[in-house]
């Protein structure tokens, strides 16, 4: 009796998230349903059949919201899955709110490119149809002799890790994305101290984070900075978690009197449902000093849905903070902003995050003076900033104290959703630091696990 282990995706890549669980009743388990994303794009696998048979699936669990996680969820039901999908309650309704966004813009880029959508709204429809919640700490049978557990990361509102056992005691679990704890509003990711092998995350496994320790301040100094200059302040949104704590900090700084009371405007559909999410659940799900009510009921915050919300944004005088998708500038509504400020002397754009290479948000970042927006060349005499602490992810020694928490129930690691050399970096450290088998996950192969012992296949 074991557990079968698949690398679909996630393997030797930041993204795709996507695994399969087999036992030898027949139970077929997949682990996540992620959209490959950014420099390593790859359209087959995206856009390719599923390397499963879908309809053959006993369980989907999905661990988070991100697309990269959920992101070909609705694509599986158009594939013939008619089974259930398991996930926290806060990740139900983050993921409702991401597909449906994504629908339209899989639309354009379907268009543009002369394909057939990714998915329609329809698959979006069943996808979430088919949706069980789950709770945190609830053992969960899900067919043909697996349970499931899950636990918090600490990464996004309602992410979760996966423990799977199945009925003769085998056990295995998906760490996903783990948080950078302590994170500003959830509580810290929890350890997985009951699997036997574990699938660790490895984003940044070979990467410290330093600017962590004092980024409050850093945020507070940057935004005076920009205050100075009196212009506009872009910030481009990464909606999920990162928008949310940034406008809970931006308001921590009006009100120890940091920064001066200036209007914040949050021009992001998606980011303000997803606020909506986090408003909703944050009581629930939040860490316990972050309970109050109404946590992003802000006076100086103004979210504009429509397009003509949008357009009035301009005749606000004087300074004012943009927050608008597309957090690395290569879609949503920040474009129109970046074309309409980024010219001007006294704009600032405020870049809090990772930026892909080739994407608008990278060269901005890297100084270029002329961009090209949305499909105009964009002359640059703004000031553009950095920050780099605000980060989803746990860096290298957290990630490593991660794993030293899960032992010593834990026997094996397989490290993925990392670049090779992160991944490679991070398995080093763990085989030497603490003496335990670490393997690097390479997509398309599979390991036998049973009796506290993996087996290649
Ligand atoms: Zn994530």
């Amino acid at each position: 009796m074991a557990l079968k282990l698949t690398f679909f995706g996630g393997a030797g890549i930041v993204t795709g998230s996507n695994f399969l669980v087999e036992n030898d009743t027949g139970a077929q388990v997949l682990l996540d349903c992620g959209m490959e994303q950014g420099r390593d794009y790859i359209m087959e696998d995206t856009y390719g059949p599923f390397p499963f048979e879908a309809a053959e699936l006993s369980a989907v669990v999905i661990t988070h919201a991100h697309l990269d996680h959920v992101g070909r969820g609705p694509k599986l039901m158009k594939a013939g899955y008619t089974g259930k999908i398991y996930m926290t309650a806060p990740t139900r309704d983050l993921s409702e709110a991401i597909l449906r966004d994504s629908v339209n813009i899989l639309a354009q880029e379907a268009e543009q490119r002369g394909i057939a959508p990714l998915y329609e709204a329809v698959d979006v429809d069943a996808f979430l149809a088919h949706i069980e919640t789950v709770e945190y700490h609830e053992e969960k049978e899900i067919g043909k002799g697996v349970s499931v557990y899950l636990r918090n990361t600490g990464h996004i509102l309602g992410s979760a890790s996966v423990r799977l056992k199945d009925a003769d005691g085998t056990t295995f679990a998906l760490t996903s994305d783990i948080g950078n704890s302590p994170s500003v509003l959830l509580p810290d990711a929890e350890p997985v101290t009951d699997a036997e092998a574990i699938l660790i995350e490895s984003v940044y496994g070979d990467r410290t984070n330093p600017e962590k320790e004092n980024r409050e301040q850093l945020l507070g100094e940057t935004l005076a900075r920009a205050i100075a200059r009196g212009g506009t302040i872009l910030m481009p949104a990464f909606s999920i978690e990162r928008t949310q704590v940034l406008l809970y900090e931006i308001g921590k700084l009006i009100e120890a009197g940091t920064i001066p009371e200036i209007p914040v405007f949050l021009d992001s559909p998606l980011a303000i449902a997803v606020t909506n999410v986090y408003e909703k659940w944050g009581p629930t799900y939040f860490k316990k000093e972050r309970f109050e009510k109404n946590l992003f009921d802000f006076p100086f915050l103004t979210e504009t849905r429509s397009r003509e919300e949008s357009e009035d944004i301009e005749k606000a005088a004087g300074v004012k903070i943009i927050m608008a998708g597309a957090g690395m500038s290569h879609g949503g509504r920040i474009g129109k902003w970046e074309q309409r400020y980024l010219p001007e002397e006294t704009t600032t754009l405020l870049i809090v995050g990772y930026q892909a290479p080739g994407t608008p948000g990278r060269l901005l970042q890297d100084g270029a003076k002329h961009v090209r927006i949305q499909g105009r060349e964009v002359e640059v005499r703004a000031t553009t900033e950095t920050l780099h602490g605000w980060s989803g992810h746990a860096d290298r020694d957290g990630l490593l104290r991660f794993a030293e928490a899960c032992l010593p129930t834990a026997k094996t690691f397989f490290v993925g959703l990392g670049e090779p050399a992160s991944q490679r970096f991070l398995a080093q450290r763990i085989h030497d630091y603490l003496g335990t088998k670490a393997i690097v996950a390479v997509k398309g192969e599979s390991f036998r696990i049973a009796k506290g012992r993996v087996i290649r296949l």
